[in-house]
């Protein structure tokens, strides 16, 4: 992400515009531009050489009317109040453009995970719930795995949670492990919601899936599932993927003559998304700039990494084939890209609406442990692509209808049903 992005500002502004589009009033609109409670605290951890190291830790709820705040924890080196604020307000707009009956919450912990041991991190986990358990919960509050957590991690916290309160508590954490009260699916589940997505903007822009090319940027689970669901469910070929290396800090794009075979990839890739070059290399992949996967010659690009990287000037070297956009990531696409999409006539599925696969599957993981009944994977997989399908065409019929670009109507049908649940509360009317 550039210097001056700041991913909260990008969240208000794209907010802003709307809110204006859509009448909304000063007050309202104060209410929803704004988080409800942001919690910021020190976590101690007993270091393995014995030493004691105070991480910062956050946890921001953005808008809890439909339901309870909802969404991930992120582990990374760069973490600001002001990234978890943008994050937990796009997860509102998420669970509501979804339709699921959750609110928008996130969390953080500055630190980089491939520093610690298995350990450390158990403690840090456990940590961050010790700070936190009083304010979340199945009914308030529940948080689920993002960039640099996993399921063991949730595994971990939903046990800390349960000791705390006394008893076992499933719903409290999503995307925890199968077996230990995880949802058979999650793994897949943002991938392949992208993958629906794509599949049903495809279909409205004529373009046939089996002729068409990806370039994604990512290696992570959103990236890695997105590879495998645009060869195996659509028929199409992935040029190339872009990654971090955090051994030579910065990052590759790995593409083959032949197109890239993410399954083979996930067999030298470690947990925390860097490939193994060498190995790369000896299976022929030519491994490029960081930057080369957004200039690739391909139809559709995934970026499926961070905040900020479509940006004003990565977006210039777009090749002149690209038809569509899927937004894997949370806030890749800056607003100065979005005016370049607009320009060069590129359909844009935005954000909130493109990865709402993986906390539609988390809201099917609670559903589950408070039936404590769990479904097979295909029922999981079907009832996703029913929710993204409609989900996606709720979006489009808005953009058609009012003759807006989609991350603008998805925006309207978001803000319009989180403003409603408000009205229905009687939070606009009597004592607000
Ligand atoms: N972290 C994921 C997201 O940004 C999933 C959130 C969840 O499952 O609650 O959508």
């Amino acid at each position: 992400m550039s210097e001056q992005l700041n991913a909260f500002e990008m969240a208000q502004e794209q907010f802003n515009a709307v809110a204006k589009q859509l009448d909304l009033g000063d007050g309202v609109s104060e209410m929803l531009r704004w988080p409800m409670r942001e919690y910021s605290f020190r976590i101690p951890v007993r270091m393995d050489n014995g030493e004691i190291r105070v991480f910062q830790g956050f946890r921001v709820q953005h808008n809890d009317a439909r339901g309870p705040n909802k969404g991930g924890i992120r582990f990374a080196s760069d973490e600001t109040m002001d990234t978890v604020r943008a994050l937990a307000t796009w997860m509102t707009w998420k669970c509501a453009v979804a339709d699921i009956p959750l609110g928008g919450g996130k969390g953080g912990i500055i630190v980089d995970p491939s520093t610690l041991s298995d350990r450390e991190k158990e403690e840090l986990c456990r940590g961050w719930v010790r700070a936190m358990w009083k304010n979340i919960g199945p009914r308030n509050d529940v948080p689920a795995p993002d960039v640099g957590t996993t399921p063991q991690m949730m595994g971990w916290m939903m046990d800390e949670y349960s000791r705390l309160v006394g008893q076992y508590t499933p719903g409290v954490f999503t995307g925890k492990p199968v077996g230990g009260g995880g949802s058979l699916g999650r793994t897949e589940a943002t991938g392949y919601g992208v993958i629906y997505t794509v599949r049903e903007a495809m279909k409205h822009l004529g373009m046939d899936p089996k002729k068409s090319v990806a370039a994604i940027q990512g290696f992570g689970n959103v990236a890695q599932y997105a590879s495998i669901g645009f060869i195996e469910i659509l028929g199409g070929k992935v040029a190339c993927v872009a990654c971090w290396d955090r051994h030579e800090k910065k990052s590759f794009t790995y593409s083959h003559k032949n197109g890239i075979d993410p399954r083979f990839l996930m067999t030298i890739v470690d947990q925390y998304g860097t490939i193994d070059m060498q190995k790369a290399k000896a299976e022929d992949y030519s491994v490029d700039d960081g930057d080369a996967w957004i200039a690739a010659d391909a139809d559709v690009l995934i970026p499926a990494a961070k905040e900020g990287m479509v940006n004003a000037e990565t977006v210039k070297k777009i090749s002149k084939r690209v038809k569509l956009v899927a937004e894997g990531a949370n806030g890749p696409v800056t607003p100065e890209a979005d005016e370049y999409f607009k320009a060069h006539d590129i359909f844009d599925i935005p954000d909130f609406l493109c990865n709402a696969g993986g906390v539609t599957c988390s809201y099917f993981e609670q559903v589950q442990n408070d039936m404590n009944f769990y479904w097979h994977k295909e029922e999981v997989l079907d009832k996703l692509d029913q929710k993204m399908t409609a989900a996606f065409h709720g979006v489009l019929d808005m953009s058609k209808d009012k003759n807006v670009y989609m991350r603008d109507a998805a925006y309207m049908v978001a803000i319009s049903r989180v403003v409603k649940a408000m009205e229905l509360r009687g939070w606009l009317t009597g004592s607000v």
